[in-house]
Formats: structure tokens, C-alpha cells, sequence
């Protein structure tokens, strides 16, 4: 068992600079065994967060609970958590085997024997039996790395705590690593709290993500509901490369159907039972770069210059100038055009993002239910 509750944790630094709120109230449970991502841009709060999980931290308020215990005034060693950082942290003087079995040595349940083949075990499993006899400096970033995770993996504990554990790897080798993470978190079974600010990184490993921003929970979702049905304009820009293209606009209503206007130009139609806005309502649109198809012919909702084209290999980023409006595009290797063509460009009404311009609140997400008219509200947080 290891689920793991945070009820209004909140940190406040208080020092010579001044009062800073980094961590706002953050509830979040994180189910026994599941996979949980924090990401957010730098400073938005997520290392105070695992450091105040690790014991790493003090709380200024709110509780921290593994298994409906109480966790938040004892030291990291009494918490059943392993945390594993960005710098390895190794103990240079030891060998693998030595810095892998360290966290057990105090153990009072296991025999010399019983530790020594608990940490040969994990180095299997981590495929890093050869490396044992080595220091540190014998090893590769990739190496240390595993090491690293060996020391918390050997351990046993109930929650997996990782700070931005891949990022001084090689882009090759942090994909690679990744699979490998996803496949022995899912092997071990074990409660995990990640940590980065690498969106590409909390896609593609977590059961849920949680985005963060300026210290607050913004949604925590599995995490291709927050790229469809983002809750706001930052987690809709904030998940995605490109990122998601968004602008003012003016609503206009004609009957059945809907127009979101800018400078004279219709950016997005949708059938008007789609959504609850009155004519000259002013709403944010969001486009993203992968929904937005260009026909060479120039037909389309609206037509846009191309300022340049970008060859990806397995797609193209075609920028587009309409009027004020800058659009990134992603569209298959044939559509190539030159810069200075006119292009159409049409996004369907199920692709169409609407987000208040004050609050940054989801308006529209992705899908259209017709039979369901009024405003569509996102899923659930949680
Ligand atoms: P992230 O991990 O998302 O980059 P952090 O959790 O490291 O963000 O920091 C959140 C905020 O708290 C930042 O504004 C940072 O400047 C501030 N902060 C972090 N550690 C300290 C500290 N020891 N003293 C004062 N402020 C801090």
C-alpha cells in the first residue's frame, strides 16, 4: 500500500527577501501504484512540493498522509520515501554496491546476507550487476543514474519521489530511460511522484499529470484529457510542441452559426448551439498547431501568408501572418509551401478552443456536442 495524501500543503519562504508563497494549498491524492507527474515551468512550485514530501522540507501548513498516517513532522528516514535527484547525489568514495546498500545498513530486519542479495537483485534488475565494484567517476551520466535508482528502489519504500531524474542525460539516452522508468514503475508497482518541466516527458510517462503554476494546482488529469479538455489558457499552451496558437477575437452570431473575428477576419466557425455567447462577446480562440489543415489553392475559412516553412522529417511547422496573427502549423511532409504563399486554412468546429479572456477559463474544449448546447464544461480536476 502507499496512497498518498496532500490536504492545503502549503510552503511560505520567509527570509531576507521577503515573503514568497511557493506551494498554494495543493490537495492531491495519489493512488497506491499509480504514476503521478507534477510538471510546470521553473519556479512554479513542484520541487518545494517532493522536497516537503521527502521531509526534505518543512510544511507551513496543511498535511502530508501515506496510507492515512500522518507523515508531515517526521524526518525523511521515518517516512518510507525514497527520493532520487537530478544530481545523482552518489557518494563518490563508494562503490555501487556500497552507495546501493547504504540506505539499507540500518536496517534491523536484514541479515549482511539478506542485504547484499537485495542489492544484487536490484542491479539485475537494473541491469547494472557488472558496475558494482565501480566509483562514481568510473560511471556514465546514464550509469549513475541507474545507480541512483537503485539506491532508492532497494529500499523499498512505499512512495517513489523523482526530481527531474533524466535531465543531465543525452536526449537519446533520457528517451531511452524513460521507457526503462515507465516499465520498472510499473514492475514495482510502487506509488511515484515525478517531477519536471519537460511537458513531452510528463505526456508520455504518467497515469495523471499534475500542472502547476505559480505555486497552484491548475489540473490534474490523465494526461490526454488536459491536452483536449485543458480547464485554462495555461495548461492549454502550456501542454504541446508548438504550442497551442491563441488571440483575442470578436464574437459574431448569424443565425446557426457562430464566427470568432479579428481585423475583419473569420478565424473559426461553429454551429451556434454549440456554445452560450452573444454577439460581440470578446473570447480567446486556441488553435493548435496540429489542427489547423492548409490547402495550397488558398481555400479555407480563412486565408494567411506563410512566413516560412519548417522541414521536421515526419511533419512540417509552417508559419503563417494573418494581419496581426501569428500561426504555427503542423502538417504532413507533402504540404511544404514556400514563403510568401497565400495558403487556406480551415480548422473544423471540433478542434475550436474558447477561453475567457479575463479568467483564462476553458469556454470550448475539444468535441462538439450539438445535442448538448450551452458552454461545454471541462472534466473534473481530479
Ligand atoms: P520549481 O521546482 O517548479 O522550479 P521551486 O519549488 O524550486 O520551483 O520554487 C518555487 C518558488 O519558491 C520559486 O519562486 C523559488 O524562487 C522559491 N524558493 C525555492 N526555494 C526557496 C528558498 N530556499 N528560499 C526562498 N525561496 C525559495
Amino acid at each position: 500500500m502507499g496512497e498518498l495524501e496532500l490536504d492545503g500543503v502549503t510552503k511560505i519562504y520567509d527570509d531576507a527577501q521577503g515573503t514568497e508563497t511557493a506551494v498554494d494549498s495543493v490537495d492531491l491524492t495519489v493512488r497506491d501504484g499509480e504514476f503521478v507527474v507534477l510538471v510546470g515551468p521553473s519556479g512554479c512550485g513542484k520541487s518545494t512540493t517532493l522536497r516537503m514530501l521527502a521531509g526534505l522540507e518543512t510544511v507551513t501548513d496543511g498535511t502530508i498522509a501515506i496510507d492515512s498516517d500522518e507523515v508531515q513532522e517526521l524526518a525523511p528516514s521515518k517516512r518510507s520515501v525514497a527520493m532520487v535527484f537530478q544530481s545523482y547525489a552518489l557518494y563518490t568514495k563508494m562503490t555501487a554496491r556500497e552507495n546501493m546498500g547504504y540506505g539499507l545498513k540500518h536496517s534491523s530486519t536484514l541479515s549482511k546476507a539478506d542485504r547484499r542479495r537485495k542489492v544484487e537483485e536490484i542491479a539485475e534488475l537494473l541491469d547494472i550487476t557488472e558496475l558494482l565494484g565501480d566509483r562514481p567517476e568510473e560511471m556514465s551520466g546514464g550509469q549513475k543514474q541507474r545507480v541512483a535508482l537503485g539506491r532508492a528502489i532497494v529500499r523499498d519504500p512505499e512512495v517513489f519521489l523523482l526530481d527531474e531524474p533524466l535531465s543531465n542525460l543525452d536526449a537519446k539516452l533520457r528517451s531511452k530511460m524513460r521507457t526503462e522508468l515507465q516499465r520498472l514503475q510499473e514492475e514495482l508497482d510502487v506509488t511515484t511522484v515525478y517531477v519536471t518541466h519537460d511537458q513531452t516527458e510528463a505526456m508520455t510517462m504518467a497515469d495523471r499529470i499534475v500542472v502547476m503554476d505559480d505555486g497552484e494546482l491548475q489540473q490534474v488529469a490523465p494526461p490526454e484529457t488536459a491536452y483536449d479538455h485543458p480547464v485554462n489558457e495555461f495548461v492549454a499552451t502550456f501542454l504541446g510542441s508548438p504550442a497551442m496558437n491563441t488571440f483575442e477575437t470578436t464574437v459574431r452570431v448569424n443565425g446557426e452559426t457562430t464566427s470568432f473575428v479579428r481585423n475583419g477576419t473569420v478565424f473559426a466557425e461553429l454551429p451556434s448551439s454549440a456554445v452560450s455567447l452573444s454577439n460581440g462577446d470578446r473570447v480567446t480562440l486556441g488553435i493548435r498547431p496540429e489542427d489547423a489543415t492548409l490547402d495550397t489553392d488558398g481555400d479555407g475559412t480563412f486565408t494567411a501568408s506563410v512566413t516560412v516553412s519548417e522541414y521536421q522529417g515526419n511533419d512540417n511547422f509552417v508559419h503563417l501572418d494573418v494581419g496581426d496573427v501569428e500561426l504555427t502549423t503542423r502538417v504532413p511532409p507533402v504540404v511544404y509551401p514556400d514563403a510568401g504563399d497565400d495558403v487556406g486554412v480551415t480548422v473544423s468546429p471540433e478542434d475550436v478552443y474558447l477561453f475567457d479572456i479575463d479568467s483564462g477559463r476553458s469556454i470550448k474544449t475539444r468535441g462538439l456536442t450539438d445535442s448538448e448546447p450551452s458552454i461545454r464544461t471541462p472534466p473534473s480536476t481530479d
